[in-house]
């Protein structure tokens, strides 16, 4: 619990000083075997502690948390996604620029790089807008998610969901990098799309040729 604690804190950081988080913006959770933990709402991540960091309840009243300090504002969508995919084991929110940006325009992200399929297929959607915080926004988030591990949130930035912190935030990260990516295309021209047989093909290989080789000993 101790180490799941300030792994969410180093993630938290990590979040602000690659640039993907301004200021107290976003969120990260990860899934313990006793609830969720979660950034609590409005604290700079620089002066997090690990007791800072609430605790909801998974199998207690809906939203009920142990901790001195408030649950993020966006607690809702992380723990509707948590009840909801039982195989996510974190969440990193952000309002990165390029996401953001894309969510502005309300826009998804089609399938203009094969790297679309590490989100599980094209296109990574745009969440209709609600307001933040809301239960009604977390509804759309869960919609926006089928069959996929990242969204955008319009008028409002990005959710990634990974096994670990460690993957959410690489997932979070990577996102960004392919918002950037398309909206420069649409400056040169237009993407040309990848078609739905393209994507599948890289989905298969990620899940077959991708990765290190790791041999049991
Ligand atoms: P919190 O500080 O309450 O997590 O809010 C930040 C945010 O990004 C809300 O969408
Ligand atoms: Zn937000």
């Amino acid at each position: 619990m101790m180490q799941d604690r300030t792994a969410l804190i180093a993630a938290a950081r990590a979040m602000s000083a690659r640039g993907l988080a301004q200021g107290t913006s976003g969120n990260l959770s990860c899934r313990t075997e006793q609830g969720i933990l979660i950034t609590p709402s409005a604290i700079p991540y620089d002066q997090l502690t690990p007791e800072m960091l609430p605790l909801i309840k998974l199998d207690g009243d809906y939203g009920a948390y142990d901790g001195d300090y408030r649950p993020s504002s966006e607690w809702r969508f992380h723990l509707d996604i948590y009840l909801a995919r039982p195989q996510t084991g974190a969440v990193v929110h952000h309002h990165a620029p390029y996401c953001t940006a894309l969510s502005m325009a309300r826009r998804e992200i089609p399938a203009c790089h094969y790297m679309i399929a590490r989100f599980g297929g094209a296109p990574v959607y745009c969440a209709p807008y609600a307001l933040f915080g809301t239960a009604e926004l977390s509804a759309h988030v869960l919609r926006a998610l089928k069959e996929r591990t990242a969204c955008l949130m319009a008028n409002h930035g990005a959710i990634a969901t990974g096994r670990t912190i460690e993957a959410a935030l690489a997932a979070a990260a990577e996102l960004e990098t392919l918002a950037q990516q398309y909206l420069l295309s649409l400056a040169a021209g237009g993407p040309v799309l990848l078609t739905d047989a393209q994507v599948a093909a890289a989905l298969r290989q990620f899940s077959e040729v991708y990765g290190p080789n790791i041999k049991k000993i």
